[in-house]
């Protein structure tokens, strides 16, 4: 099937918008001091097809650091570059059933991190970036994460800064996966290139097109590049169905049906293969980390578009 024609798609965006904007429950994280100022009643809604057809509400372009929505587009990239079985190699695709930053994502298997979706297996996938220097690793990284939004995104210097300040946690991830031979590079540069990816400035319509990057077989349907191979992208939307609300992700697959991805600045990009992507912003957060209106908002439109993945009608 296809997304409805355009005045629907405008009214269900109306209605997730409208019915929510006043939501406020959840709050703002608190851990870094960079991301803990933003402003809790900001809220944006957009839509993209696999045609190009955007749909924007709100504050949708509202710049905010893209924080852990990176690891998905960072996983295709470095699936793209070195394969299937190799990234499997090096990082598994299980939900982990623990917070993002925990190190049990890694202690389960001999080292071997569980999935790409928590900070552990992040960044051993960040560690996989080719390059013979970490500033060849990072230029892998920012323009292939510029390519997915179709425009060159840009460091938030003093989020990196406020992260990097307070980064001991990643740090004894990283550590800990060079300890059991899992990662590739020095444990330190890959955590550094990790915290960058995560301060990259996006708004919810960048991650719409992001999203239906992956929606559409890998090609960015507003630049016509193809940024990764369509199995990339398969592969990539299948690991986010399992693990992208960290230990929420089935409980999100139960309520909502389809694949997304959430970061703690408060973002989310929710993929419809086929047919679109959402991007939705809103600062204030659950206890796993997750947007309540990005949710409540994805789950709308999700009923409202036949967007749901295990609806037979
Ligand atoms: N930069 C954050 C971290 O590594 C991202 C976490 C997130 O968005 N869940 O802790």
């Amino acid at each position: 099937g296809s997304l409805p024609g355009h005045d629907d798609v405008e009214a269900a965006l109306d209605a997730a918008y409208e019915r929510f904007r006043d939501l406020d429950d959840g709050v703002v994280v608190e851990d870094v001091p960079a991301l803990a100022d933003a402003d809790p009643d900001l809220f944006g809604v957009a839509l993209v097809d696999t045609a190009g057809a955007e749909h924007v509400r709100g504050d949708a372009r509202h710049r905010f650091t893209i924080q852990s929505i990176s690891k998905a587009f960072v996983y295709a990239l470095v699936c793209q570059e070195i394969g299937h079985d190799a990234v499997l190699e090096r990082v598994g695709v299980d939900n982990t059933g623990v917070p993002f930053d925990s190190v049990l994502a890694i202690e389960h298997d001999e080292g071997h991190p569980m999935n790409p979706m928590v900070n552990a297996g992040a960044i051993a996938a960040t560690g996989l970036a080719p390059g013979e220097s970490r500033a060849e690793r990072w230029d892998f990284l920012v323009r292939g994460l510029s390519r997915f939004a179709g425009r060159d995104l840009a460091v938030d210097d003093a989020v990196y800064r406020s992260e990097s300040q307070a980064n001991q946690r990643n740090e004894g991830l990283a550590l800990l996966l060079e300890g059991h031979g899992r990662l590739s590079g020095d444990a330190l540069g890959v955590v550094d290139a990790y915290t960058r990816q995560c301060s990259l400035l996006v708004d919810a319509r960048d991650l719409a097109v992001m999203g239906v990057t992956l929606a559409n077989g890998g090609v960015n349907p507003l630049t016509r590049e193809q940024v990764v191979d369509a199995p990339i992208a398969r592969d990539t939307v299948s690991v986010l169905t399992s693990t992208g609300m960290y230990e929420r992700s089935g409980e999100w697959l139960f309520e909502v049906g389809v694949p997304a991805k959430s970061g703690i600045s408060g973002g989310i990009v929710m993929v419809s293969p086929g047919k679109g992507a959402v991007g939705t912003f809103s600062p204030r957060l659950d206890d796993a980390g997750n947007s309540v209106r990005g949710r409540r908002a994805c789950s709308h439109l999700a009923r409202s578009l036949g967007l749901d993945l295990f609806a037979s009608r």
